[in-house]
């Protein structure tokens, strides 16, 4: 028997609406290079539907496919509402990704519709040619400011607009509706796409922003800086008209200067992103000796942040740091460590440096190299499966990747344990760990003690080949200031178990970041193998 309870379905036209007529008045504030724009909810919601109404003209709808390659602005932030609110599906392209990709996930999706903005007109012009089925490209610019271009068919999105309908209705679909279209960084092999529906999207946004996870209110401003692109912008464009947010976005700036200054003069409360930005943004006011206004929690993730860097921030600036797991397939993070305000900093520390519990609608489980399920004993390590109401069940055209345990969890690819109160700790990336001598070395745990050295600004390990433990870690890292090999394993040798010394340490002025900040640890190793890290690759590797 069927309850009786309304059977609305969950779709982000309704969050968007629910945002214009709670919070209507509620600030939207976009500042970009040559740009900037006040609006709030009502007028968000206002454009949105025109724009819909403009994509209807235009032949989009339920099944129908378009395509954005652009930063986080208003613009990009009412077309995704206005796409998906009609039934058509969104594929917000990366511009971080090499060209030859991003050219791979538009010709994979398929589409005759491209949106841009000012600054991603050039990269636009250069893949066009490779864009055989786009036909039209669409100029998310202010009015009148559609710019000399090579590209064909070239739209103003202010002029679509002009002639758009602000009362429209939303249509009813149905909540497993397709809404938006996310790749993978394709670190392995050619970026793999997570298609979401409407129901996951909204679910997500409603149980990562509740109390245990981001804690959001009105109350808050939240600064957009992941891309929309990567994970939805980590639920940033639903959260602000869902709980009365402010939204700040900063199109494609992310220097530390300028993030910093947004964060103070909008009485920023949350910042998300990895933690390169915040290392490089906790420098930036070191520097400067500039504060960082209302700002009292970061949400860091993508990768583990460093414990100094969490610790800086609480010390200095009485900033959280909320720390998420989650990947382009959970559809945002599905783990988070959430350490109340009235904790110790010590004990505050302790819960942020763990990639905290799952928030409800993500379930998290270990298993052995057979897909035995192991015990949550905090102690046993195992591969990371995950399943959920927002977790992907399959690639985007791409069945033949096995990516599905026959019982319906998700291969995550990653090491962790988890305790028996379902914290989790990751331990490192499969591919990355360091199997010395039958023994499992975390490059990641090796990474955060070395980012623990007053000299060293950021850390990377990789695996080197030994002729005798089949694998040693090879250290490699950017300092600040002088600072010796030996300095570095004295310090190390305080921290980690003897045997996970590395056999190595390399300087280098920057390590290689993934198109969504991460360490490129791909590219460090060909770095390796050609020499350019003066380390021989081969020096261990063969019996002396
Ligand atoms: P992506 O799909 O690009 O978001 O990458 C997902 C992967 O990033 C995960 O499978 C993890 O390997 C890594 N990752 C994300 N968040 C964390 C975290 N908090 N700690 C450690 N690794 C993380």
């Amino acid at each position: 028997m069927h309850g009786l309870n309304q059977d609305l379905p969950l779709l982000l036209s309704t969050v968007l609406e629910h945002g214009a007529t709670t919070f209507g008045a509620v600030p939207v504030i976009g500042r970009y290079d040559n740009d900037c724009i006040d609006c709030d909810y009502a007028q968000l919601a206002a454009r949105a539907r025109r724009l819909a109404t403009a994509l209807q003209r235009l032949g989009y709808g339920p099944d129908r496919f378009l395509g954005s390659l652009a930063w986080n602005t208003h613009r990009h932030l009412e077309l995704l509402y206005a796409a998906t609110g009609i039934g058509a599906v969104l594929h917000t392209a990366n511009p971080r990704l090499p060209p030859a990709q991003i050219a791979y996930t538009i010709n994979f999706t398929g589409y005759q519709t491209l949106f841009i903005d000012a600054d991603t007109l050039a990269l636009a012009e250069q893949l066009a040619p490779q864009l055989p089925n786009v036909r039209r490209y669409v100029m998310m610019a202010p009015a009148g400011a559609l710019p000399d271009s090579t590209l064909p068919a070239l739209l103003s999105h202010e002029d679509l607009l002009a002639d758009g309908d602000p009362s429209f209705s939303w249509p009813l679909l149905d909540e497993r509706t397709a809404c938006l279209l996310c790749f993978t960084s394709g670190t392995t092999g050619p970026p793999k796409g997570a298609l979401y529906t409407h129901r996951g999207t909204v679910l997500n946004a409603l149980s990562a922003g509740g109390g245990n996870a981001w804690a959001l209110s009105a109350d808050d401003a939240i600064i957009a800086i992941p891309g929309f692109f990567h994970c939805n912008g980590w639920a940033v464009p639903f959260f602000g008209p869902m709980y009365g947010a402010r939204l700040v976005l900063p199109g494609r700036r992310a220097d530390s200067a300028f993030l910093c200054r947004l964060i103070v003069d909008h009485g920023v409360t949350v910042a998300p992103g990895v933690p390169t930005i915040f290392l490089d943004l906790l420098r930036h006011c070191r520097e400067t000796k500039a504060g960082l206004g209302r700002l009292n929690r970061l949400f860091s993730g993508g990768t583990a942040p460093p414990l100094a860097m969490m610790e800086a921030y609480l010390r200095d600036h009485g900033v959280r740091t909320i720390h998420g797991w989650g990947m382009t397939e959970t559809t945002s993070a599905a783990t988070m460590s959430f350490a109340p305000r009235d904790l110790p900093p010590d004990q505050a520390l302790a819960a942020m440096r763990t990639q905290g519990k799952p928030v409800f609608g993500a379930e998290i489980r270990i298993a052995d190299d057979d897909g035995n399920v192991l015990a949550r004993d905090g102690a046993t390590p195992g591969h990371l499966q995950a399943r959920g109401h927002w977790t992907v069940a399959s690639y985007f055209h791409r069945p033949e990747i096995e990516a599905i345990t026959q019982d319906g969890w998700l291969r995550t690819g990653d090491v962790a344990k988890i305790d028996a109160d379902n914290t989790l700790h990751i331990v490192d990336r499969d591919k990355d760990l360091i199997k010395s001598g039958g023994e499992w070395i975390s490059s990641q745990a090796l990474e955060e003690a070395a980012s623990a050295h007053p000299a060293v600004r950021e850390a990377a390990v990789i695996a080197m080949p030994h002729w005798r433990w089949q694998e040693r870690p090879l250290l490699v890292v950017v300092a600040t200031a002088p600072v010796t090999e030996q300095e570095l394993r004295n310090h190390l040798a305080d921290l980690v178990p003897k045997m996970w010394l590395p056999d190595a340490v390399a300087f280098v002025d920057e390590l290689p970041h993934g198109p969504t900040g991460k360490l490129a640890k791909q590219e460090l190793r060909q770095w390796l193998t050609d020499g350019r890290l003066g380390v021989a690759a081969t020096a261990s590797a063969i019996a002396p």
